[in-house]
């Protein structure tokens, strides 16, 4: 059987708050910076991503984002086979029309949502009820980037929605920085930290909650949520043996395939995940593709 791949992880454009409009430019190309995401890359995200200083990394991420327009993008899924791509907006510097636009271009794009939390509590469901009528398949929560805690009653309320609609719910996982110091945007890693998550996967029971990268921590979240049925994880910027680990402790139906680009990349992605599971074929189908294809409720 042919691979068949959906990236459950992945963004386009600026997800930052310089509002530089990358989507739709054309012909960018990657510029010379240091660039600390490529060599863990290369070593099949074996080697740790996030150094004591994390400064090289902050830039080169922000720089990725720069260059990541929708051309580069549908050329990088060409060259590695992913058949389709779930994109995570981040309110307020990536939206879901950005996304839902970028999707009637390249149609491999399967965009996800973000609440505007400038709207009150009622407008704001009733945007995101409006994006899942106009094709949005979940939601995506970035307490980090969007300084928003996840008990906050504008996030249970847009989650609601979600829950309503039996549609995903993915948050980021784990209290990394963002910003170098001393930058104006506002952001509080905190709200992302391990404790935080599992509380919030304790607290809505009845959502389909996708925590992020291997659950930002491998054993910890596997012992924290693991016995919640409701709780999946994905394995953006994760090795071969947190794949092996997630499976053999989680079950295989609950491992999502995600690259993180820009910041992680598809075919190093991929090819980590195709060594994990070597000899498994019926586990990587269900990771690179079903498990994501039944969340989504793609025929
Ligand atoms: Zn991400």
């Amino acid at each position: 059987m042919k691979r068949r791949i959906i990236d459950s992880h992945a963004h386009l454009g600026d997800i930052f708050h310089e509002n530089k409009n990358i989507t739709f430019k054309t012909n960018i190309k990657k510029g010379s910076y240091e660039d600390p995401f490529i060599e863990c890359e290369r070593s099949g995200y074996n080697i740790p991503l996030i150094p004591k200083d994390p400064t090289d990394l902050i830039n080169a991420g922000q720089s990725r984002s720069w260059e990541w327009t929708l051309e580069n993008c549908s050329r990088e899924m060409d060259e590695a086979g992913i058949d389709f791509a779930v994109m995570l907006p981040i309110w307020p510097n990536t939206t879901f029309e950005e996304y839902l636009a970028a999707s009637k271009l390249d149609p491999r794009i399967i965009p996800f949502t973000s609440a505007d939390f400038s709207l009150d509590t009622a407008e704001l469901a009733a945007k995101l009820r409006l994006d899942i009528d106009r094709g949005a398949k979940g939601l995506k929560l970035h307490p980090t980037i969007q300084n928003m805690p996840l008990d906050d009653p504008k996030t249970v309320a847009a989650v609601r929605v979600f829950t309503e609609a039996d549609l995903p719910v993915i948050t980021h996982t784990g209290s990394n920085p963002y910003y170098v110091p001393g930058s104006p945007w506002p952001t509080n890693p905190a709200n992302s930290e391990p404790a935080k998550i599992w509380a919030f996967c304790r607290a809505h029971p009845d959502t389909k909650i996708i925590c992020a990268h291997c659950g930002g921590s491998g054993e910890a979240f596997i012992k924290a949520v693991g016995d919640l049925k409701n709780v999946y994880t994905d394995t953006t910027m994760c090795n071969r043996v947190n794949m092996q680990n997630a499976v053999s402790l989680l079950g295989p139906e609950r491992l999502l395939f995600g690259s993180d680009v820009p910041f992680g990349s598809f075919k190093p992605s991929v090819e980590e995940m195709e060594l994990a599971f070597a000899d498994r074929p019926d586990i990587a189908d269900m990771c690179f593709y079903s498990n994501m294809a039944r969340l989504i409720h793609m025929d």
